[in-house]
């Protein structure tokens, strides 16, 4: 038989499927996967509800519904005061996975260079290799997950093309400054690159911290493609809605790729994720307020146990170190607290292509029922 496409040879199950396949194996409560594992808004079921019997049910049309490119252009006007054109601009797409894939495929030739500032959202890299380009990491360096200009310059290369950022960002829970965007800007202005902002997690930032997207920097609103989507804001994961904001001749590459790989989207879906858009202002408060909480509950218990760690602005994941815990590796570590402890965590060090930083490391998720982070906490106090 002939071989399978040579792309994939290093590919490897996805970090979320192995963990949560080995959560279910060991009966561990899984911290793992970023999902919440209590049900999302209520309305919005109400609402998906309706706009079926509505008869909302055939072919979108393969850029997205027009309610929904609406509502998305609205939102990113009233909260951002940035201008897409629903008609050019804004298209819909199977969650952000989708959407990164659509981007690195839409605008990456062999060979081009596309910088991930790693620790990274795994399927980056995936769609970089798929669509032809070569990953070039750069550190965001623990404690503060901070980058280094200097190395974040020299990093880049005549065949250079893209700078992919994460804000808010996964996993570290770093709640980027306009300062650190500002630096990322001037060089991709500097050295005439796209940014890929993925921003998916934008309504989870607490305390003081407060969202900026990198295409409100001066002059970077056409060399920003954002990515989001509304899986997080709507605690709806399995609903697989996102969106590219791009200028018009990014997006009509873009939906060049999506027709043919999804062609459509979900249509009650999308009616309904237009309807919840609206409502973002009643809803956002209620919504950061159950994940505040979560996370407050879950850091001081962590700190109980010993576990010495800045507090996470933003998302619902936390980077916890354990050096002063273990001498094991990330991996070892995990695999030890899934069987023994019955707790599951995600070993970070699948998250870098460089750096060994991530094996100090593990990453919680708090996305999770009162009941179920006590659960977790009980079985990491007791003694080995
Ligand atoms: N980007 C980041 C940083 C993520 O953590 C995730 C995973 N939830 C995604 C993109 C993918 O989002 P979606 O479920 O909308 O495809
Ligand atoms: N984004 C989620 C996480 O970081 C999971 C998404 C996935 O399983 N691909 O855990």
């Amino acid at each position: 038989m002939k071989s399978t496409s040579l792309k994939l040879a290093d590919f490897k199950d996805s970090i979320f499927g192995v963990i949560s396949r080995l959560a279910r194996d060991h009966q561990a409560v899984n911290l793992g996967q970023g999902f919440p594992d209590f049900d999302g808004a209520e309305f919005m079921k109400d609402l998906v509800t309706q706009k079926m019997a509505e008869g909302h049910n055939q072919y979108a049309p393969f850029h997205g519904t027009p309610n929904l490119r609406t509502e998305v252009s609205n939102y990113y006007k009233n909260l951002y005061q940035l201008d897409y054109d629903p008609e050019t601009q804004v298209s819909i797409t199977v969650g952000a996975t989708e959407a990164i894939y659509l981007v690195l495929t839409a605008l990456t030739n062999p060979g081009d260079e596309i910088i991930v500032l790693e620790p990274f959202y795994d399927s980056y890299v995936a769609s970089i290799k798929m669509s032809g380009g070569v990953p070039v990491p750069v550190t965001m360096h623990a404690p503060d997950f901070s980058i280094d200009k200097a190395e974040l310059e020299n990093a880049i290369t005549p065949r250079t093309k893209m700078i992919i950022l994460n804000n808010p960002h996964n996993p570290s829970g770093k709640v980027w400054n306009r300062d650190e965007i500002q630096m990322v800007a001037d060089l991709a202005e500097k050295h005439d690159l796209f940014i890929l902002s993925d921003e998916v997690y934008e309504f989870l930032v607490f305390d003081d911290a407060k969202h900026v997207p990198t295409a409100t920097l001066a002059g970077m609103k056409d060399r920003t493609i954002t990515v989001s989507s509304a899986g997080k804001t709507f605690g709806l994961t399995g609903w697989k809605i996102g969106w590219i904001c791009a200028n018009p001749e990014v997006s009509r590459v873009c939906r060049l790729v999506h027709q043919y790989v999804t062609f459509s989207v979900s249509t009650p879906m999308q009616e309904a994720v237009a309807e919840g858009l609206k409502q973002l202002p009643q809803y956002i408060p209620g919504f950061v307020s159950v994940y505040k909480s979560k996370r407050d509950f879950f850091y001081a218990e962590m700190k109980k146990l010993g576990f010495e760690f800045a507090c996470p602005r933003g998302t619902y994941f936390m980077m916890v170190p354990i050096s002063e815990k273990t001498k094991l590796s990330d991996v070892d570590y995990a695999m030890k607290l899934i069987k023994e402890r019955k707790v599951a965590t995600v070993p970070p060090s699948a998250f870098y292509l460089k750096s060994n930083e991530g094996s100090k490391y593990l990453r919680f998720c708090f996305a999770k029922k009162e009941e179920t982070l006590k659960e977790a906490i009980a079985n990491l106090s007791l003694e080995a």
